[in-house]
């Protein structure tokens, strides 16, 4: 008997659907007539005899009519693993390895761009895990599309992430200039810009702790304006104001900034000088009492005459054996009072018994 299969001409294209229903007609032909269960299997298997492919499957199906053997439901299950579900299975599974190439490949760009993992990379990564070849081309196909999804929404995530990142750390370095510059503004006077009594006492005691570690001279003055309720009394508080601002700049302008100037109460200020001997700070003391004593104070827009003002210093050497930074406070004050007591505009160093 010659075989009843005749695979459509290659050279005569049809129709896809007029094409599938001539393969469906001639596939249940051949059921029916080779008594086939009409199964979706079975259909499967004479669907793809019918249009030719697989050749060796036309080949076994043609040999067996000749041969007429018996189409039992073994040999049927046998030729439909071997013909249909295996090289679907493989068909299937180099679509996903491929799905899975393609969306590595993507997942690395996204990654490189992004810089780091994310939870998206983490999902799609494990949903790539599932994959495997049992798998439908619809659910390949639809876990692709759902993965290269996920790739372009972490992408468009990413980019905003960047850009979000670049703003917030913009607003970081904002913050932290605003941090430095508050810090800086709470450690200082509001009227004179010296360091405040605060700032002081935590400078003194650092200085302390330096000296005596490094095993360095400090000196502390201990400075007040003579006379200066007088002077207020005279020419007003706001005057009295204008004073304290040239006496702490010339404070300042002295030291350089290397020392610590600090308006330690109302018209009273302290000078901290590290690695400084006593003598040494009792010729910085009258480098700044000449300096001030030799002001003239005018009013700028009228050329008003205030006269002068004076300062009284006290100067006094930390001791490491015995000294706190109260006491070494008290000894500078001790040499100011005698200043004072002694006359005003003038330095005192504290006496020291060798
Ligand atoms: P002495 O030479 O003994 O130091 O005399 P004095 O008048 O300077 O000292 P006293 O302690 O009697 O008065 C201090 C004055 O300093 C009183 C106050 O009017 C003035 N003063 C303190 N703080 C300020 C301030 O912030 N602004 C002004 N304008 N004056 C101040
Ligand atoms: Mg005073
Ligand atoms: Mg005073």
């Amino acid at each position: 008997m010659s075989s009843t299969i005749k695979p459509v001409s290659k050279t005569q294209p049809v129709k896809a659907n007029s094409q599938a229903a001539v393969y469906g007609e001639r596939a249940m032909a051949m059921m029916h007539s080779l008594h086939v269960m009409p199964i979706p299997q079975h259909y499967s298997l004479f669907f793809a005899c019918a249009g030719g492919q697989p050749s060796e499957l036309v080949a076994v199906i043609d040999k067996a009519i000749a041969a007429k053997t018996h189409f039992t439901e073994e040999f049927l299950a046998t030729l439909y693993h071997k013909y249909i579900a295996e090289p679907q299975a493989r068909v299937m599974e180099d679509t996903a390895l491929n799905a899975k190439r393609v969306l590595n490949e993507i997942m690395n760009n996204v990654n490189v761009f992004a810089g780091e993992t994310n939870a998206l990379t983490q999902e799609v990564t494990s949903q790539l895990g599932t994959m495997d070849g049992e798998m439908s081309a619809e659910v390949v196909k639809l876990l692709a599309t759902t993965l290269i999804e996920g790739a372009q929404n972490m992408r468009t995530s990413s980019e905003s992430m960047t850009h979000r990142l670049a703003g917030a750390q913009q607003e970081i370095a904002d913050l932290r200039e605003n941090l430095a510059k508050a810090m800086t503004e709470a450690e200082r006077d509001f009227l004179t810009g010296a360091f405040n009594r605060k700032a002081f006492d935590r400078r003194l005691e650092d200085a302390i702790t330096h000296a005596k570690s490094e095993h360095l001279e400090l000196t502390l003055l201990m400075l007040d304006i003579d006379h200066f309720k007088h002077f207020n009394d005279n020419f007003g508080h706001l005057i009295g104001d204008e004073v304290l601002k040239i006496v702490s700049k010339t404070l300042t302008d002295t030291l350089k900034g290397m020392d610590c100037v600090a308006r330690y109460g109302g018209e009273e200020f302290a000078v901290i000088l590290p690695n400084t001997p006593l003598h040494g700070g009792s010729v910085v003391a009258e480098v700044i009492r000449k300096s001030i004593a030799s002001k003239e104070l005018k009013r700028k827009t009228t050329g008003e005459n205030f006269g002068v003002v004076t300062v009284s210093i006290g100067v006094a050497t930390f001791r490491p054996a015995t000294d706190t930074s109260d006491s070494l406070i008290a000894r500078a004050d001790e040499a100011l009072y005698i200043s004072k007591n002694s006359g005003r505009n003038r330095v005192t160093q504290e006496v020291v018994n060798h």
